[in-house]
């Protein structure tokens, strides 16, 4: 089902996004650094993006981590590195971000689909065994909205069948399972720095991460035209480098990156205090894991009517996404059906994202609960 257009807000009384709040008073420094990179370049992959990919792999607990330029490259040359071949099948789920599936079509490979599960929102893990051909090669399992997929016995799977396990961990910056965080589990992890994520630069930005020197060294070429030092080209690859503005405000929000998740950890705990009486579910949660909260979901069959309640009230709520993967145009070569992935589909239908943002006051969170709590009353 098509999910109503939202109505336009009244006015803005809860925004998703807080750009100035992600600075904070202390952004001279970060500024200065910029003016300095501006003057005298250079701009792309210098040692400003090395120090970002130590720092950054430094804090995931792994070996190596490579700047890229967006989230969906990082997937598609992690697929390239674990050595994809045309007509190969990689296994994801249905209920992700178009980006995913986009890059496993990029990387020549086909996309198989297994649906969500009904409480985590997460892959259905018991679904990616059996759906496993003798042309399986990589399992990219996402960590959706922020909570980690516990991978142990996806790690299990793809070891026994011999396949690689890819996290797409664009949406889970730091979340940790069983203390480890995520990206660093599968034998490689990609990440997206979109301004909406939890570390978020001033425009596209991706990395790719792995513990293996010999994929990490592939990664390298693979994000430079395929080069093996200069002007010797050993495979076809991207062009694909961080810019090191981006690396400069990448490094400097990376410091403050624990703290704020933990405070999205917080307003999602007051969203689920006070919205716990109201006929709606959440996105369950695990013992051994560090939920960070990308998005808060609430699930309901009145979606789209509270959806509309709530803009009109100025609360930017959105839903993301309305349209599973197996029903996008884009893909239907594949020859997906509607009820498929029934799980992905009812998701689709009935989750709604409230703002959640780490500046978040408890004022704003109460305005929100009030205006649903009044959706359900009135
Ligand atoms: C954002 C996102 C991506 C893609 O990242 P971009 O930087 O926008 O290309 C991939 N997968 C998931 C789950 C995402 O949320």
């Amino acid at each position: 089902m098509e999910s109503a257009p939202a109505a336009q807000p009244a006015h803005q009384a809860v925004r998703r996004y807080n750009y100035p709040a992600q600075f904070g008073e202390d952004v001279q420094s970060l500024l200065e650094e910029i003016a300095r990179l501006l003057v005298n370049g250079p701009y792309v992959l210098t040692e400003e993006v090395a120090w970002f990919e130590t720092e950054f792999a430094n804090y995931l607990g792994t070996e190596h981590a490579r700047g890229v330029n967006t989230g969906t490259d990082a997937l598609v040359i992690a697929l390239l590195a674990s050595g994809i071949r045309r007509g190969d099948e990689v296994i994801t789920q249905a209920n992700t971000f178009n980006a995913t599936v986009t890059a496993i079509c990029l990387s020549g490979a086909r996309p198989v689909l297994v649906d969500a599960d009904e409480e985590s929102f997460l892959i259905a893990e018991a679904q990616v065994e059996p759906a496993i051909s003798g042309k399986t090669r990589v399992l990219m399992p996402v960590h959706l909205y922020g909570k980690p997929t516990p991978l142990t016995s996806l790690l299990a799977v793809a070891e026994k069948h011999g396949l690689q396990l890819i996290e797409d961990a664009a949406q889970a910056h730091g979340a940790r399972i069983h203390g480890r965080r995520v990206g660093t589990l599968g034998s490689l992890g990609c990440f997206s720095f979109h301004p909406s994520k939890n570390l978020a630069a001033a425009g596209d930005a991706g990395a790719v991460v792995t513990s293996s020197p010999d994929l990490d060294e592939r990664v390298s070429r693979l994000r430079e035209l395929g080069q093996a030092g200069q002007n010797n080209h050993v495979v076809i690859g991207l062009n694909s480098k961080m810019d090191a503005l981006q690396a400069l405000v990448l490094s400097w929000k990376l410091r403050t990156l624990d703290d704020c998740n933990e405070r999205r950890r917080t307003v999602a705990g007051w969203y689920k205090e006070r919205l716990g009486h109201l006929p709606l579910r959440f996105q369950s949660t695990a013992a051994n894991e560090e939920h960070v909260y990308h998005l808060f979901q609430v699930r309901t069959d009145r979606r789209d009517a509270l959806l509309d309640h709530l803009r009109q009230r100025g609360v930017d709520a959105v839903v993301r996404y309305p349209t599973p993967i197996h029903l996008q145009p884009a893909f239907a070569d594949y020859g997906w059906r509607r009820g498929q992935y029934p799980v992905a589909e009812r998701l689709a239908d009935e989750l709604l994202c409230l703002p959640i943002r780490p500046d978040m006051s408890v004022r704003e969170v109460e305005y929100v609960t009030d205006a649903v709590a009044g959706f359900f009353q009135g």
